[in-house]
């Protein structure tokens, strides 16, 4: 599949013939734009070319593909919120993961058994997250041999207990947002703009302009910006300011050891942490709660003393046995919105519609932020 990366929104020319080139001043023109190639932007993109194959997509993107947080994502899915509102997104994002992986063949996501360690007394807030309106149970005997084969030298305290869920999902985020814009760009009308770094969205004759870095535009009928942890940054800064996002640092460790076959993920509830067996890689994931807010993806991330810190305190407790192999990982900066509820919301009009706040679960809830993203520019009801 051939990936364009400039483009004029018409039909490309056939062999032999030459190119439409723009004259001066002339803005190649689409039916919609899509700021943003990851898996929000992507998702967007594919839905809006599934709901109308005749529409003209342009995605931009301010780098190259896979620049932003989902690349680095851990891919874990678990099916839960902090309220109805978050509980609601998540049940309908995993609704449409399913029509996904029918449509595509493959939506790159694997089941993977589930173990909670929790405070007895979080128990049933625990349930209350859950977004199937499923419930924890505690582990059986079998289960707890395979948990200590699993994650060597296991501990809890008296006040605290084992439980299992019904199997949730590892999925694979970047892969998914290549096939999402591969699928987008098989359709003849649509573009894919890299290094088309948005500083400006303005009106012009009824149409969205969009202005670039070095003075380049484009227009759209309609816009859809997910910046992802860029939302502070461009064309949707002010607007994302006012509904109260913030960026944060987030940091998921890898612990250099590999998984059993059928290991399960592990997650400390009340750490707001988990270890995930990330079998593509053959090592686990050990994602935790970084303290770094106000961290922006443009600064140079690291994980730093303070993050590997709480890392070692929490393996020390629960999982001494993977203290050897704490090695590295994944960082880079996410969209946190209050509540870590994300704002799909129209900016300056009905034409514009910005999806922002990933915060740190922005794969698992793309497809609904996505799917309400159009629905608001379509003029649908929000599902
Ligand atoms: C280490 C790590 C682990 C994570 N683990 C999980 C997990 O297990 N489960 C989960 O659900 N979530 C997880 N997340 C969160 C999730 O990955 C993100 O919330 C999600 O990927 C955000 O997707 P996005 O499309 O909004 O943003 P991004 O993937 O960051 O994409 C933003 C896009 O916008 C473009 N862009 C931005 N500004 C402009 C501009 N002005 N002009 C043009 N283009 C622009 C960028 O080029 C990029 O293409 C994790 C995140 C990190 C960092």
């Amino acid at each position: 599949m051939s990936e364009r990366t400039t483009g004029t929104g018409e039909a490309p020319p056939e062999a032999g013939e030459a190119p439409h080139i723009p004259e001066a001043g002339e803005a190649p023109h689409y039916d919609l734009a899509v700021v943003g190639a990851g898996v929000v932007g992507a998702l967007t993109a594919y839905y809006a070319v599934q709901r109308d194959p005749g529409r003209r997509v342009a995605v931009l993107a301010h780098t190259g593909r896979g620049s932003g947080a989902t690349r680095l994502s851990a891919g874990f899915d678990t099916p839960t919120g902090h309220n109805p509102a978050q509980r609601a997104l998540a049940a309908r994002s995993t609704a449409l993961f399913h029509k996904l992986a029918a449509a595509l063949g493959d939506a790159g996501r694997t089941p993977v058994d589930v173990r909670w360690l929790v405070a007895r007394a979080h128990t049933a807030a625990l349930d209350a997250t859950l977004a199937d309106g499923g419930r924890t149970l505690p582990v059986t005997g079998e289960q707890r041999d395979l948990l200590d084969r699993a994650f060597p030298g296991l501990a809890h305290g008296d006040d605290e207990v084992l439980l299992s869920t019904d199997p949730m999902t590892a999925g694979q985020p970047q892969w998914l947002t290549d096939r999402l814009l591969d699928a987008v760009l098989d359709g003849p009308g649509n573009t894919l703009l890299e290094g088309f770094r948005v500083t400006g969205v303005r009106r012009s004759g009824g149409r969205v302009e969009l202005l670039a870095a070095d003075g380049s535009r484009i227009t759209a009928d309609r816009a859809v910006i997910a910046p992802g942890p860029w939302a502070l940054d461009g064309p949707v800064a002010a607007a994302a300011r006012e509904r109260g996002a913030r960026v944060k640092k987030v940091v998921a460790f890898h612990i250099m050891t590999p998984p059993p076959p059928d290991a399960p993920a592990l997650v400390l509830e009340d750490a707001d942490a988990f270890l995930l067996p990330h079998r593509p890689g053959g090592h686990w994931i050990f994602s935790i709660t970084s303290p770094d807010w106000d961290r922006g993806p443009d600064e140079p991330l690291a994980i730093d003393a303070r993050d590997r810190a709480l890392a070692r305190d929490l393996l020390a407790r629960y999982v001494p046995g993977f203290l050897p192999h704490l090695l590295g990982g994944r960082v880079f900066s996410d969209c946190f919105t209050p509540g870590h509820l994300p704002v799909v919301d129209t900016v300056d009009g009905d034409d514009v519609v910005m999806a922002i706040g990933g915060s740190g679960s922005g794969y698992r809830l793309a497809p609904a932020m996505a799917e309400d993203a159009l629905n608001l520019l379509d003029g649908r009801t929000r599902t």
